[in-house]
């Protein structure tokens, strides 16, 4: 029996490896994926670093070449960036960084208000490891500061606070609308990060809201979200408009 058991998975192995697959499986193939996921993690981390500024034209031939890939796979990487909001197709000029306009960064910003103010609101009745979440993403914050750092780092140790605030509704709904929102302004936010330069000050700001939190003053630490977010869609609509020299990602 247990030579008829080899024997058949063999023959399900001559069949598997011999046998061309069709119909919705016929495209699948593992190992162009991994050189797509490859290439769209090198140009996510050039866009996060902050290389690259908003509305710069992913050419696919130039970026082909630097990365010693096809333009099909350079196509399909720059098609998950567009899906993850990071690239916009534009009629007549390809792909582009994404550059948010200012009444989409107003926008975004007033969504991040309403979800972030009302987990600030429920850090009451949050259970201690939601709490423990801010806690720990701020120390974070803090211990970073002391790092040779990238704007990349800066950025994703920021929204943790943020995402943290976000998680405190208790809402898987709000905490993945929130989640589209920082994909949305981490381009921008590793801009502003990268002018502003003042991580000290960034700190700082987080810290006097976690205290607000801690002291259950709920009314103040809502006005302190308030005042922050306010100050940050600020910047990000200071560096949005700023005019920028034409940048592109390969030349
Ligand atoms: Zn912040």
């Amino acid at each position: 029996m247990a030579g008829a058991k080899c024997k058949e998975l063999s023959d399900n192995q001559t069949v598997m490896t011999d046998t061309p697959l069709a119909g919705p499986f016929a495209t699948l193939s593992l190992e162009p994926l991994s050189t797509v996921d490859r290439v769209a993690e090198e140009l996510r981390r050039s866009l996060f670093e902050g290389e690259v500024d908003p509305g710069t034209p992913l050419r696919e031939v130039a970026l082909a070449a630097a990365l010693g890939v096809s333009r099909s796979t350079v196509r399909e990487a720059l098609g998950m960036l567009v899906a993850e909001g990071l690239a916009d197709r534009v009629a007549n000029k390809g792909t582009q960084v994404r550059r948010l306009d200012p009444e989409q960064v107003r926008d975004v910003c007033q969504a991040r208000m309403v979800i972030e103010t009302a987990g600030v609101r429920r850090w009451n009745e949050a259970d201690d490891p939601l709490r423990d979440d801010v806690r720990r993403a701020l120390q974070a914050f803090s211990d970073l500061t002391d790092t040779d750092y990238t704007p990349a780092e800066f950025t994703a140790a920021h929204l943790d606070i943020h995402r943290a605030l976000s998680a405190l509704t208790r809402s898987e709904r709000l905490v993945a609308v929130a989640e589209s929102l920082y994909a949305e302004v981490r381009l921008a936010l590793a801009h502003v990060d990268k002018v502003r330069g003042n991580a000290l000050e960034q700190v700082h700001s987080h810290a006097e809201l976690l205290s607000l939190l801690e002291k259950s003053d709920l009314d103040a630490a809502a006005d302190e979200l308030a005042h922050h977010l306010s100050g940050a869609e600020t910047s990000m609509l200071e560096a949005i408009t700023r005019p920028e020299p034409p940048t592109t990602l390969t030349r």
